[in-house]
């Protein structure tokens, strides 16, 4: 997509559309080059180490890292960033499980429809871990045990993380500005934080 056309815009304007439509709470379309790739938030997998390093192919050590992700960036003009406003006390209780999941869900729903409209190098990326997600109930993931076919491929996504983007700079490019949001006044004020997806269109 060399330049954003009329057609482009329409379509990115449907990918945000669907993105609300199949649960995000907002989305917006950016320039790629509003997506900041930074080694040192990649290397927070490896060091303090997640409890999910190396549990699946969507993690480091086994995804390309901040250098692939920026090569793959150069073939790409636009993206589309969606998030899911989400409670405190949701997000950090054994719900979070069906949050995250949502959140691959929608990502994968919008690439796979970018791809039926002829957008066919779009793709996704969430966040958390789709061996704690999806595969939680196997020892192994059976990409990384057996060499096979991922369970899921119709939506775990590989996580924004191990490829060193900044959520918090994509927030800011898209007018999300504060990492946590109130609802409602005292009684009755709810914490919330947003959790973000990322597809790329082309
Ligand atoms: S098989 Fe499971 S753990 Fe492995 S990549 Fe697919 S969803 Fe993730």
């Amino acid at each position: 997509m060399p330049f954003i056309t009329q057609t482009n815009r329409t379509l990115l304007r449907k990918l945000t559309q669907l993105a609300c439509h199949l649960g995000a709470s907002d989305a917006k379309t950016i320039s790629t080059t509003e997506i900041s790739v930074e080694e040192d938030l990649a290397k927070l997998c490896r060091e303090p180490r997640c409890q999910n390093y190396g549990l699946s192919t969507s993690c480091p050590p086994y995804v390309a890292g901040p250098d692939g992700f920026r090569k793959l960036l150069k073939n790409f003009k636009h993206a589309v960033v969606f998030k899911i406003d989400v409670p405190s006390e949701i997000l950090f209780s054994n719900e979070r499980r069906e949050i995250f999941q949502l959140l691959h869900e929608i990502a994968a729903g919008i690439e796979q429809s970018a791809i039926e409209m002829g957008l066919h190098d779009s793709n996704a990326y969430a966040g958390g871990s789709c061996k704690q997600i999806f595969c939680r109930d196997h020892a192994d993931c059976q990409v990384l045990a057996e060499g096979g076919e991922c369970r899921n491929p119709l939506c775990a996504r590989p996580s924004m993380s191990g490829f060193g983007i900044n959520v918090l700079k994509l927030k800011q490019a898209v007018g999300w500005l504060s990492n946590k949001t109130h609802r409602g006044t005292d009684p009755d004020t709810v914490s919330m934080e947003t959790v973000c997806g990322l597809v790329l269109i082309g």
